[in-house]
This record gives C-alpha cells, sequence and structure tokens, in this order.
C-alpha cells in the first residue's frame, strides 16, 4: 500500500499541532512564572515591611532614650566638658559617665540594644559602653552617621560596619543650651530585629555582609570574635549570635545547613548583584522559601544581605502543578497526533481499497473485491445460502475486431450500465476479467429461482440497442453454494456451466 506521507493535509496538521503546543507551552510558562513572581514579590515585599517597621520602631526608642538621658542634668555637666584637651580631666568625666550610665546601658542591652557611644565634637570615639577600653580613635572616617550628624547637627539613622560591630544607627547631635559637644549613638544589632522578627513570625534569620566590607572597617582581631564565615557564600560573614535558649526554632540547625549547602552555587551570581531574590526548595521532604534582600549602609553601598528563611510550598506548588499541566498536555496532544495519524492511515487505507475494489471503465466492483466479498462469506456462513451467477459476452473478439477496442470498452461500459439497470439495488456486481461478470447473491436462491434471474439479464441484454454494434448477446453459469464449498469449487461449477451454456449456442443460461 503505497500512502503519501507528505500530503499538505499532513504538513498543516503538524505546523498546527507545533504552534499550538508552543503557545501552550509558552501560556503554561507564562502563567506559572507570573504566579511564581507574584509570589516571590510578596515575600520580598513581606520582608521589606517587617524589616522597616521593626528598624523604625527601635530608631523612634533610641529617639526617646536618647532625649531622656541628654536631658538628665548630671550627665549634661559632664558632656559640656568632654572636648577638653586635658586627658586627665577626660578620664574623670569617661569614668562619671560611665558610672552613671552603666546600669542604663545594662538595661538598654538586655533589650536588644547593642551600642552606646559617645563621641566628641572632632568626632572622636569618647566612650564606647560596648569596649569601654577603646576610645580617642577617629571616627570620621568609618563612620559616615557620625560626619554627617556632625556636620547637618542633625539625628542619621542607618545601617553601618563599625570598627568592633556593625548595627542599626542611630546617631544624634549632643546640643546642650543651643550648644554642639559631639554626638552620641544608640544602636541595634541585627539580631535585635531579627529576634524581634522572630517572635511574631515564623522565620529564621541571617545577616550577611562581605568579608570585603568587614575586612576594610572591624579591628582585625576581633573580626573572628564576632564574625564567622557563611555557611552560604564563600564572600560573607556571618555574625556569631549567642542565641537566647528560649528562641523557638522553626526551622532545625541542621535543615538550616542543608537549606545554605543546596543554596550556595545557586545563588553565587544572585548575590553579586545586589538586587532581592527569592529561592524556592526543597531538604528533608521540607519546603522553603529563603527570600534575600540587600541591605544599603549609610553611604548607599550594598554590602549586606537579610536573609529570611520560611517553611512554604507554595512556588514548589505551583511548579509541580506547571510540569503536570505540561505532562497531561502533552499527553492529549500526542494523543491527538496518534488518533490524526490513525485516522489518516485508515482513510489513506479507505481510498486505496476504494480504488483497488471498483473497476475503472465499468464502475462495477472489481475482482479484487469479488475475492475478498466471497471469502467473507465462505468463512462467515454455516449455510450454503449464497450462489453466483457467471457471465460472458458472447463473440466479443468480434466486436473488437470489427468496430475496434474503444467501440470495444462503450459496450463494455453500456453492458455493465443495463446490468445494473437490471438487477436489484442490492445484488452485488463485479467484473471477473475482460467481458466476464459474475452476480453475487448473498441468499439461498433456488436453482429455477436464479436461472430467471439470469434469463431475465440475457434478455434485458439481448434487447438492448448497444452504440455502434446494435444488439449482442451474453451466456450465463450459475452455481449454488454448497457447505463444503470453497471459493474455487464454486467457480468451478459456475464456469462449467458458462461453458456449457456457450456450447448450447451461446445466448443461454444453464
Ligand atoms: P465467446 O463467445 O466464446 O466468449 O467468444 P469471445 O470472442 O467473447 O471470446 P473471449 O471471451 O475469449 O474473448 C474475450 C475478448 O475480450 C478478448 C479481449 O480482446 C477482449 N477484451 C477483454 N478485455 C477487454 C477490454 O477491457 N476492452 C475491450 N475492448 N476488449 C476486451
Ligand atoms: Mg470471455
Ligand atoms: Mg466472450
Amino acid at each position: 500500500m503505497k500512502v503519501k506521507i507528505l500530503n499538505w493535509n499532513y504538513l498543516y496538521f503538524f505546523v498546527f499541532f507545533i504552534i499550538a503546543e508552543v503557545v501552550l507551552i509558552s501560556a503554561l510558562t507564562y502563567i506559572k512564572n507570573s504566579k511564581i513572581e507574584a509570589i516571590e514579590s510578596t515575600h520580598t515585599r513581606k520582608l521589606n515591611t517587617q524589616l522597616k517597621v521593626v528598624i523604625d520602631f527601635y530608631s523612634t526608642t533610641s529617639t526617646i532614650l536618647i532625649d531622656e538621658i541628654l536631658s538628665q542634668e548630671e550627665i549634661k555637666n559632664l558632656l559640656v566638658d568632654i572636648n577638653t584637651s586635658d586627658p586627665v580631666k577626660q578620664d574623670i568625666i569617661r569614668n562619671k559617665l560611665l558610672n552613671i550610665l552603666q546600669p542604663t546601658y545594662d538595661r538598654l542591652t538586655s533589650h536588644g540594644f547593642r551600642q552606646l557611644h559617645f563621641h566628641d565634637e572632632k568626632g572622636n570615639s569618647f566612650l564606647r559602653f560596648h569596649s569601654v577600653d577603646n576610645y580617642g580613635d577617629n571616627l570620621f572616617n568609618f563612620r559616615a552617621t557620625i560626619l554627617e550628624t556632625n556636620k547637618t547637627k542633625i539625628p542619621q539613622f542607618g545601617f553601618e560596619e563599625g570598627k568592633i560591630l556593625n548595627g542599626f544607627r542611630n546617631v544624634f547631635p549632643i546640643i546642650i543650651d543651643k550648644k554642639f559637644y559631639g554626638t552620641v549613638e544608640l544602636s541595634n544589632s541585627f539580631d535585635t530585629f531579627s529576634t524581634t522578627l522572630h517572635k511574631n513570625f515564623p522565620l529564621e534569620f541571617k545577616l550577611l555582609i562581605t568579608k570585603e566590607y568587614v575586612d576594610s572597617k572591624v579591628f582585625p582581631e576581633l573580626i573572628d570574635k564576632y564574625y564567622k564565615p557563611s555557611s552560604i557564600s564563600d564572600l560573607f560573614y556571618e555574625e556569631k549570635y549567642t542565641k537566647p535558649l528560649n528562641k523557638k526554632i522553626y526551622i532545625t540547625p541542621n535543615n538550616l545547613l542543608f537549606i545554605d549547602n543546596l543554596l550556595k552555587n545557586d545563588i553565587a551570581n544572585n548575590l553579586k548583584t545586589k538586587k532581592q531574590f527569592v529561592k524556592s526548595l526543597q531538604v528533608n521532604k521540607k519546603h522553603y522559601i529563603v527570600t534575600f534582600i540587600p541591605v544599603a549602609d549609610f553611604n548607599q553601598t550594598i554590602n549586606t544581605y537579610v536573609a529570611s528563611y520560611i517553611e512554604d510550598d507554595t512556588i514548589f506548588i505551583e511548579e509541580r502543578g506547571y510540569y503536570l499541566s505540561l505532562f497531561f498536555s502533552h499527553l492529549i496532544i500526542i494523543i491527538f497526533i496518534m488518533i490524526y495519524i490513525l485516522k489518516y492511515y485508515s482513510d489513506e487505507k479507505d481510498k486505496f481499497m476504494r480504488k483497488a475494489y471498483i473497476d475503472t471503465l465499468t464502475k462495477l466492483y472489481s475482482r479484487a473485491k469479488f475475492n475478498n466479498d466471497i471469502s467473507k462469506l465462505i468463512s462467515i456462513e454455516e449455510e450454503n445460502s449464497y450462489s453466483l451467477i457467471i457471465f460472458d459476452i458472447d463473440h466479443f473478439k468480434y466486436v473488437n475486431d470489427t468496430y475496434g477496442h474503444d467501440v470495444g470498452d462503450i459496450v463494455l461500459e453500456e453492458f455493465a450500465h443495463i446490468t445494473k439497470e437490471t438487477l436489484r439495488e442490492n445484488d452485488m456486481i463485479y467484473r471477473w476479467g475482460g467481458e466476464e461478470f459474475i452476480i453475487l447473491i448473498k441468499d439461498a436462491s433456488s436453482k429455477n429461482s436464479l436461472l430467471t434471474l439470469a434469463n431475465k439479464l440475457r434478455v434485458a441484454i439481448e434487447q438492448y440497442n448497444f452504440s455502434y454494434v446494435g444488439h449482442i448477446t451474453s451466456s450465463f453459469g450459475i452455481a449454488q453454494g454448497e457447505p463444503q464449498d470453497t471459493k474455487d469449487t464454486l467457480l468451478k461449477r459456475a464456469d462449467q456451466n458458462l461453458y456449457k451454456a456457450k456450447q448450447s449456442g451461446r445466448n443461454w443460461s444453464l
């Protein structure tokens, strides 16, 4: 069977499905990406808001506390002299200040504050409560918040690495009776914010600071004390926290480490972008979303990231939904293609069979169709409930010889036409070959009724006035099916009867 594969319809069909698939995949991917982007942006927005609120809360609290401290007469009296050049006097003031404020500082640290630090009018450290032995060093080159407060004489807020510790800085001018004496800072560590947030939201936090930034700012001997290399990136430090014992654990330290190890390679480039980003991953059968937010320092440079970790499977569910819909839509497409191919081949086969089963000249059924039908009939029928009539045009050679082959063809066409007209609609007529034809009758006909039918046709032909040749005759041989018959035995009997009819002088049925 010859099937044309490169049929245009076939091509159109595949172009259509390729386009359909591209559209489908793009649409599904677009929907998935939009949904994931929406989830990611919810996470970044939430974390930004949470941080902003908690930072604002502590800045406001610092403002109130410093206002309270600077309004104490005893402290004012000391601060008006901090710019003295006499080191002995400086020490006395420092010690007095320390004695008065130490209990306050202790209480502040228990509430999450980290640095209480006085600086003189030239930006020199005067008293660090978190490191009382370190003073006298100038901070202008390291601490933009201090420099800015000094210049503007108004409070400055922002994240900054210091010489000892980083912090979310709140720096205030010391102004007593409208005169400027220096600056004072009350700052929080990130830990304060994360602890506050952790109490209210099921999040774990991490502050990542580039090694480069820390190394350029912090006293080298103190780096190890306050920082450890980050488990999430070789370029970053994390702070060493002393976590409160009663702290809730939303994600086990073990799983956090697993998450970091999984993320390590994935986020290396993201961290370089200094933009916010979100990652979703699975660890020990749990799904997590990790949100990274860059934190600009007071100079607007970004060396720090806040990372929040939450157990959340929303992105995973979107991704799974995406792959499921891809899978099922492809399954449907494949089923469609297979149905199409099967239908295409079966249509082609039908077309081919139709061609093979119809005789082109007479438009009667072909010999192939007869063979097919009779085999079916013999295999299905248990009784001999079928019969056949075989008939042949008399002296057809003479027609061909006298009028030519073309006229012979016209006679064959007309012959077929009369045969069809004369027989009942559901009698099956085949061109057996040349000018021989067969009628297949599917019910048990008596010999007489077969002969009647044959004669009816014989007479109709005899009486018909054919184009060019006028009257011609034909001879008929009948055969009734018997249970033991094969196609050949049946045909043979009919053929023998036809032969006898010819022998009997033609234009005869037997
Ligand atoms: P008989 O009465 O014994 O049947 O004599 P006949 O001349 O009809 O003899 P036979 O059946 O053997 O000859 C059949 C002739 O039919 C031979 C062949 O040239 C001719 N023939 C067969 N097929 C076609 C056809 O498709 N077109 C034409 N024009 N002639 C055909
Ligand atoms: Mg013949
Ligand atoms: Mg003949």
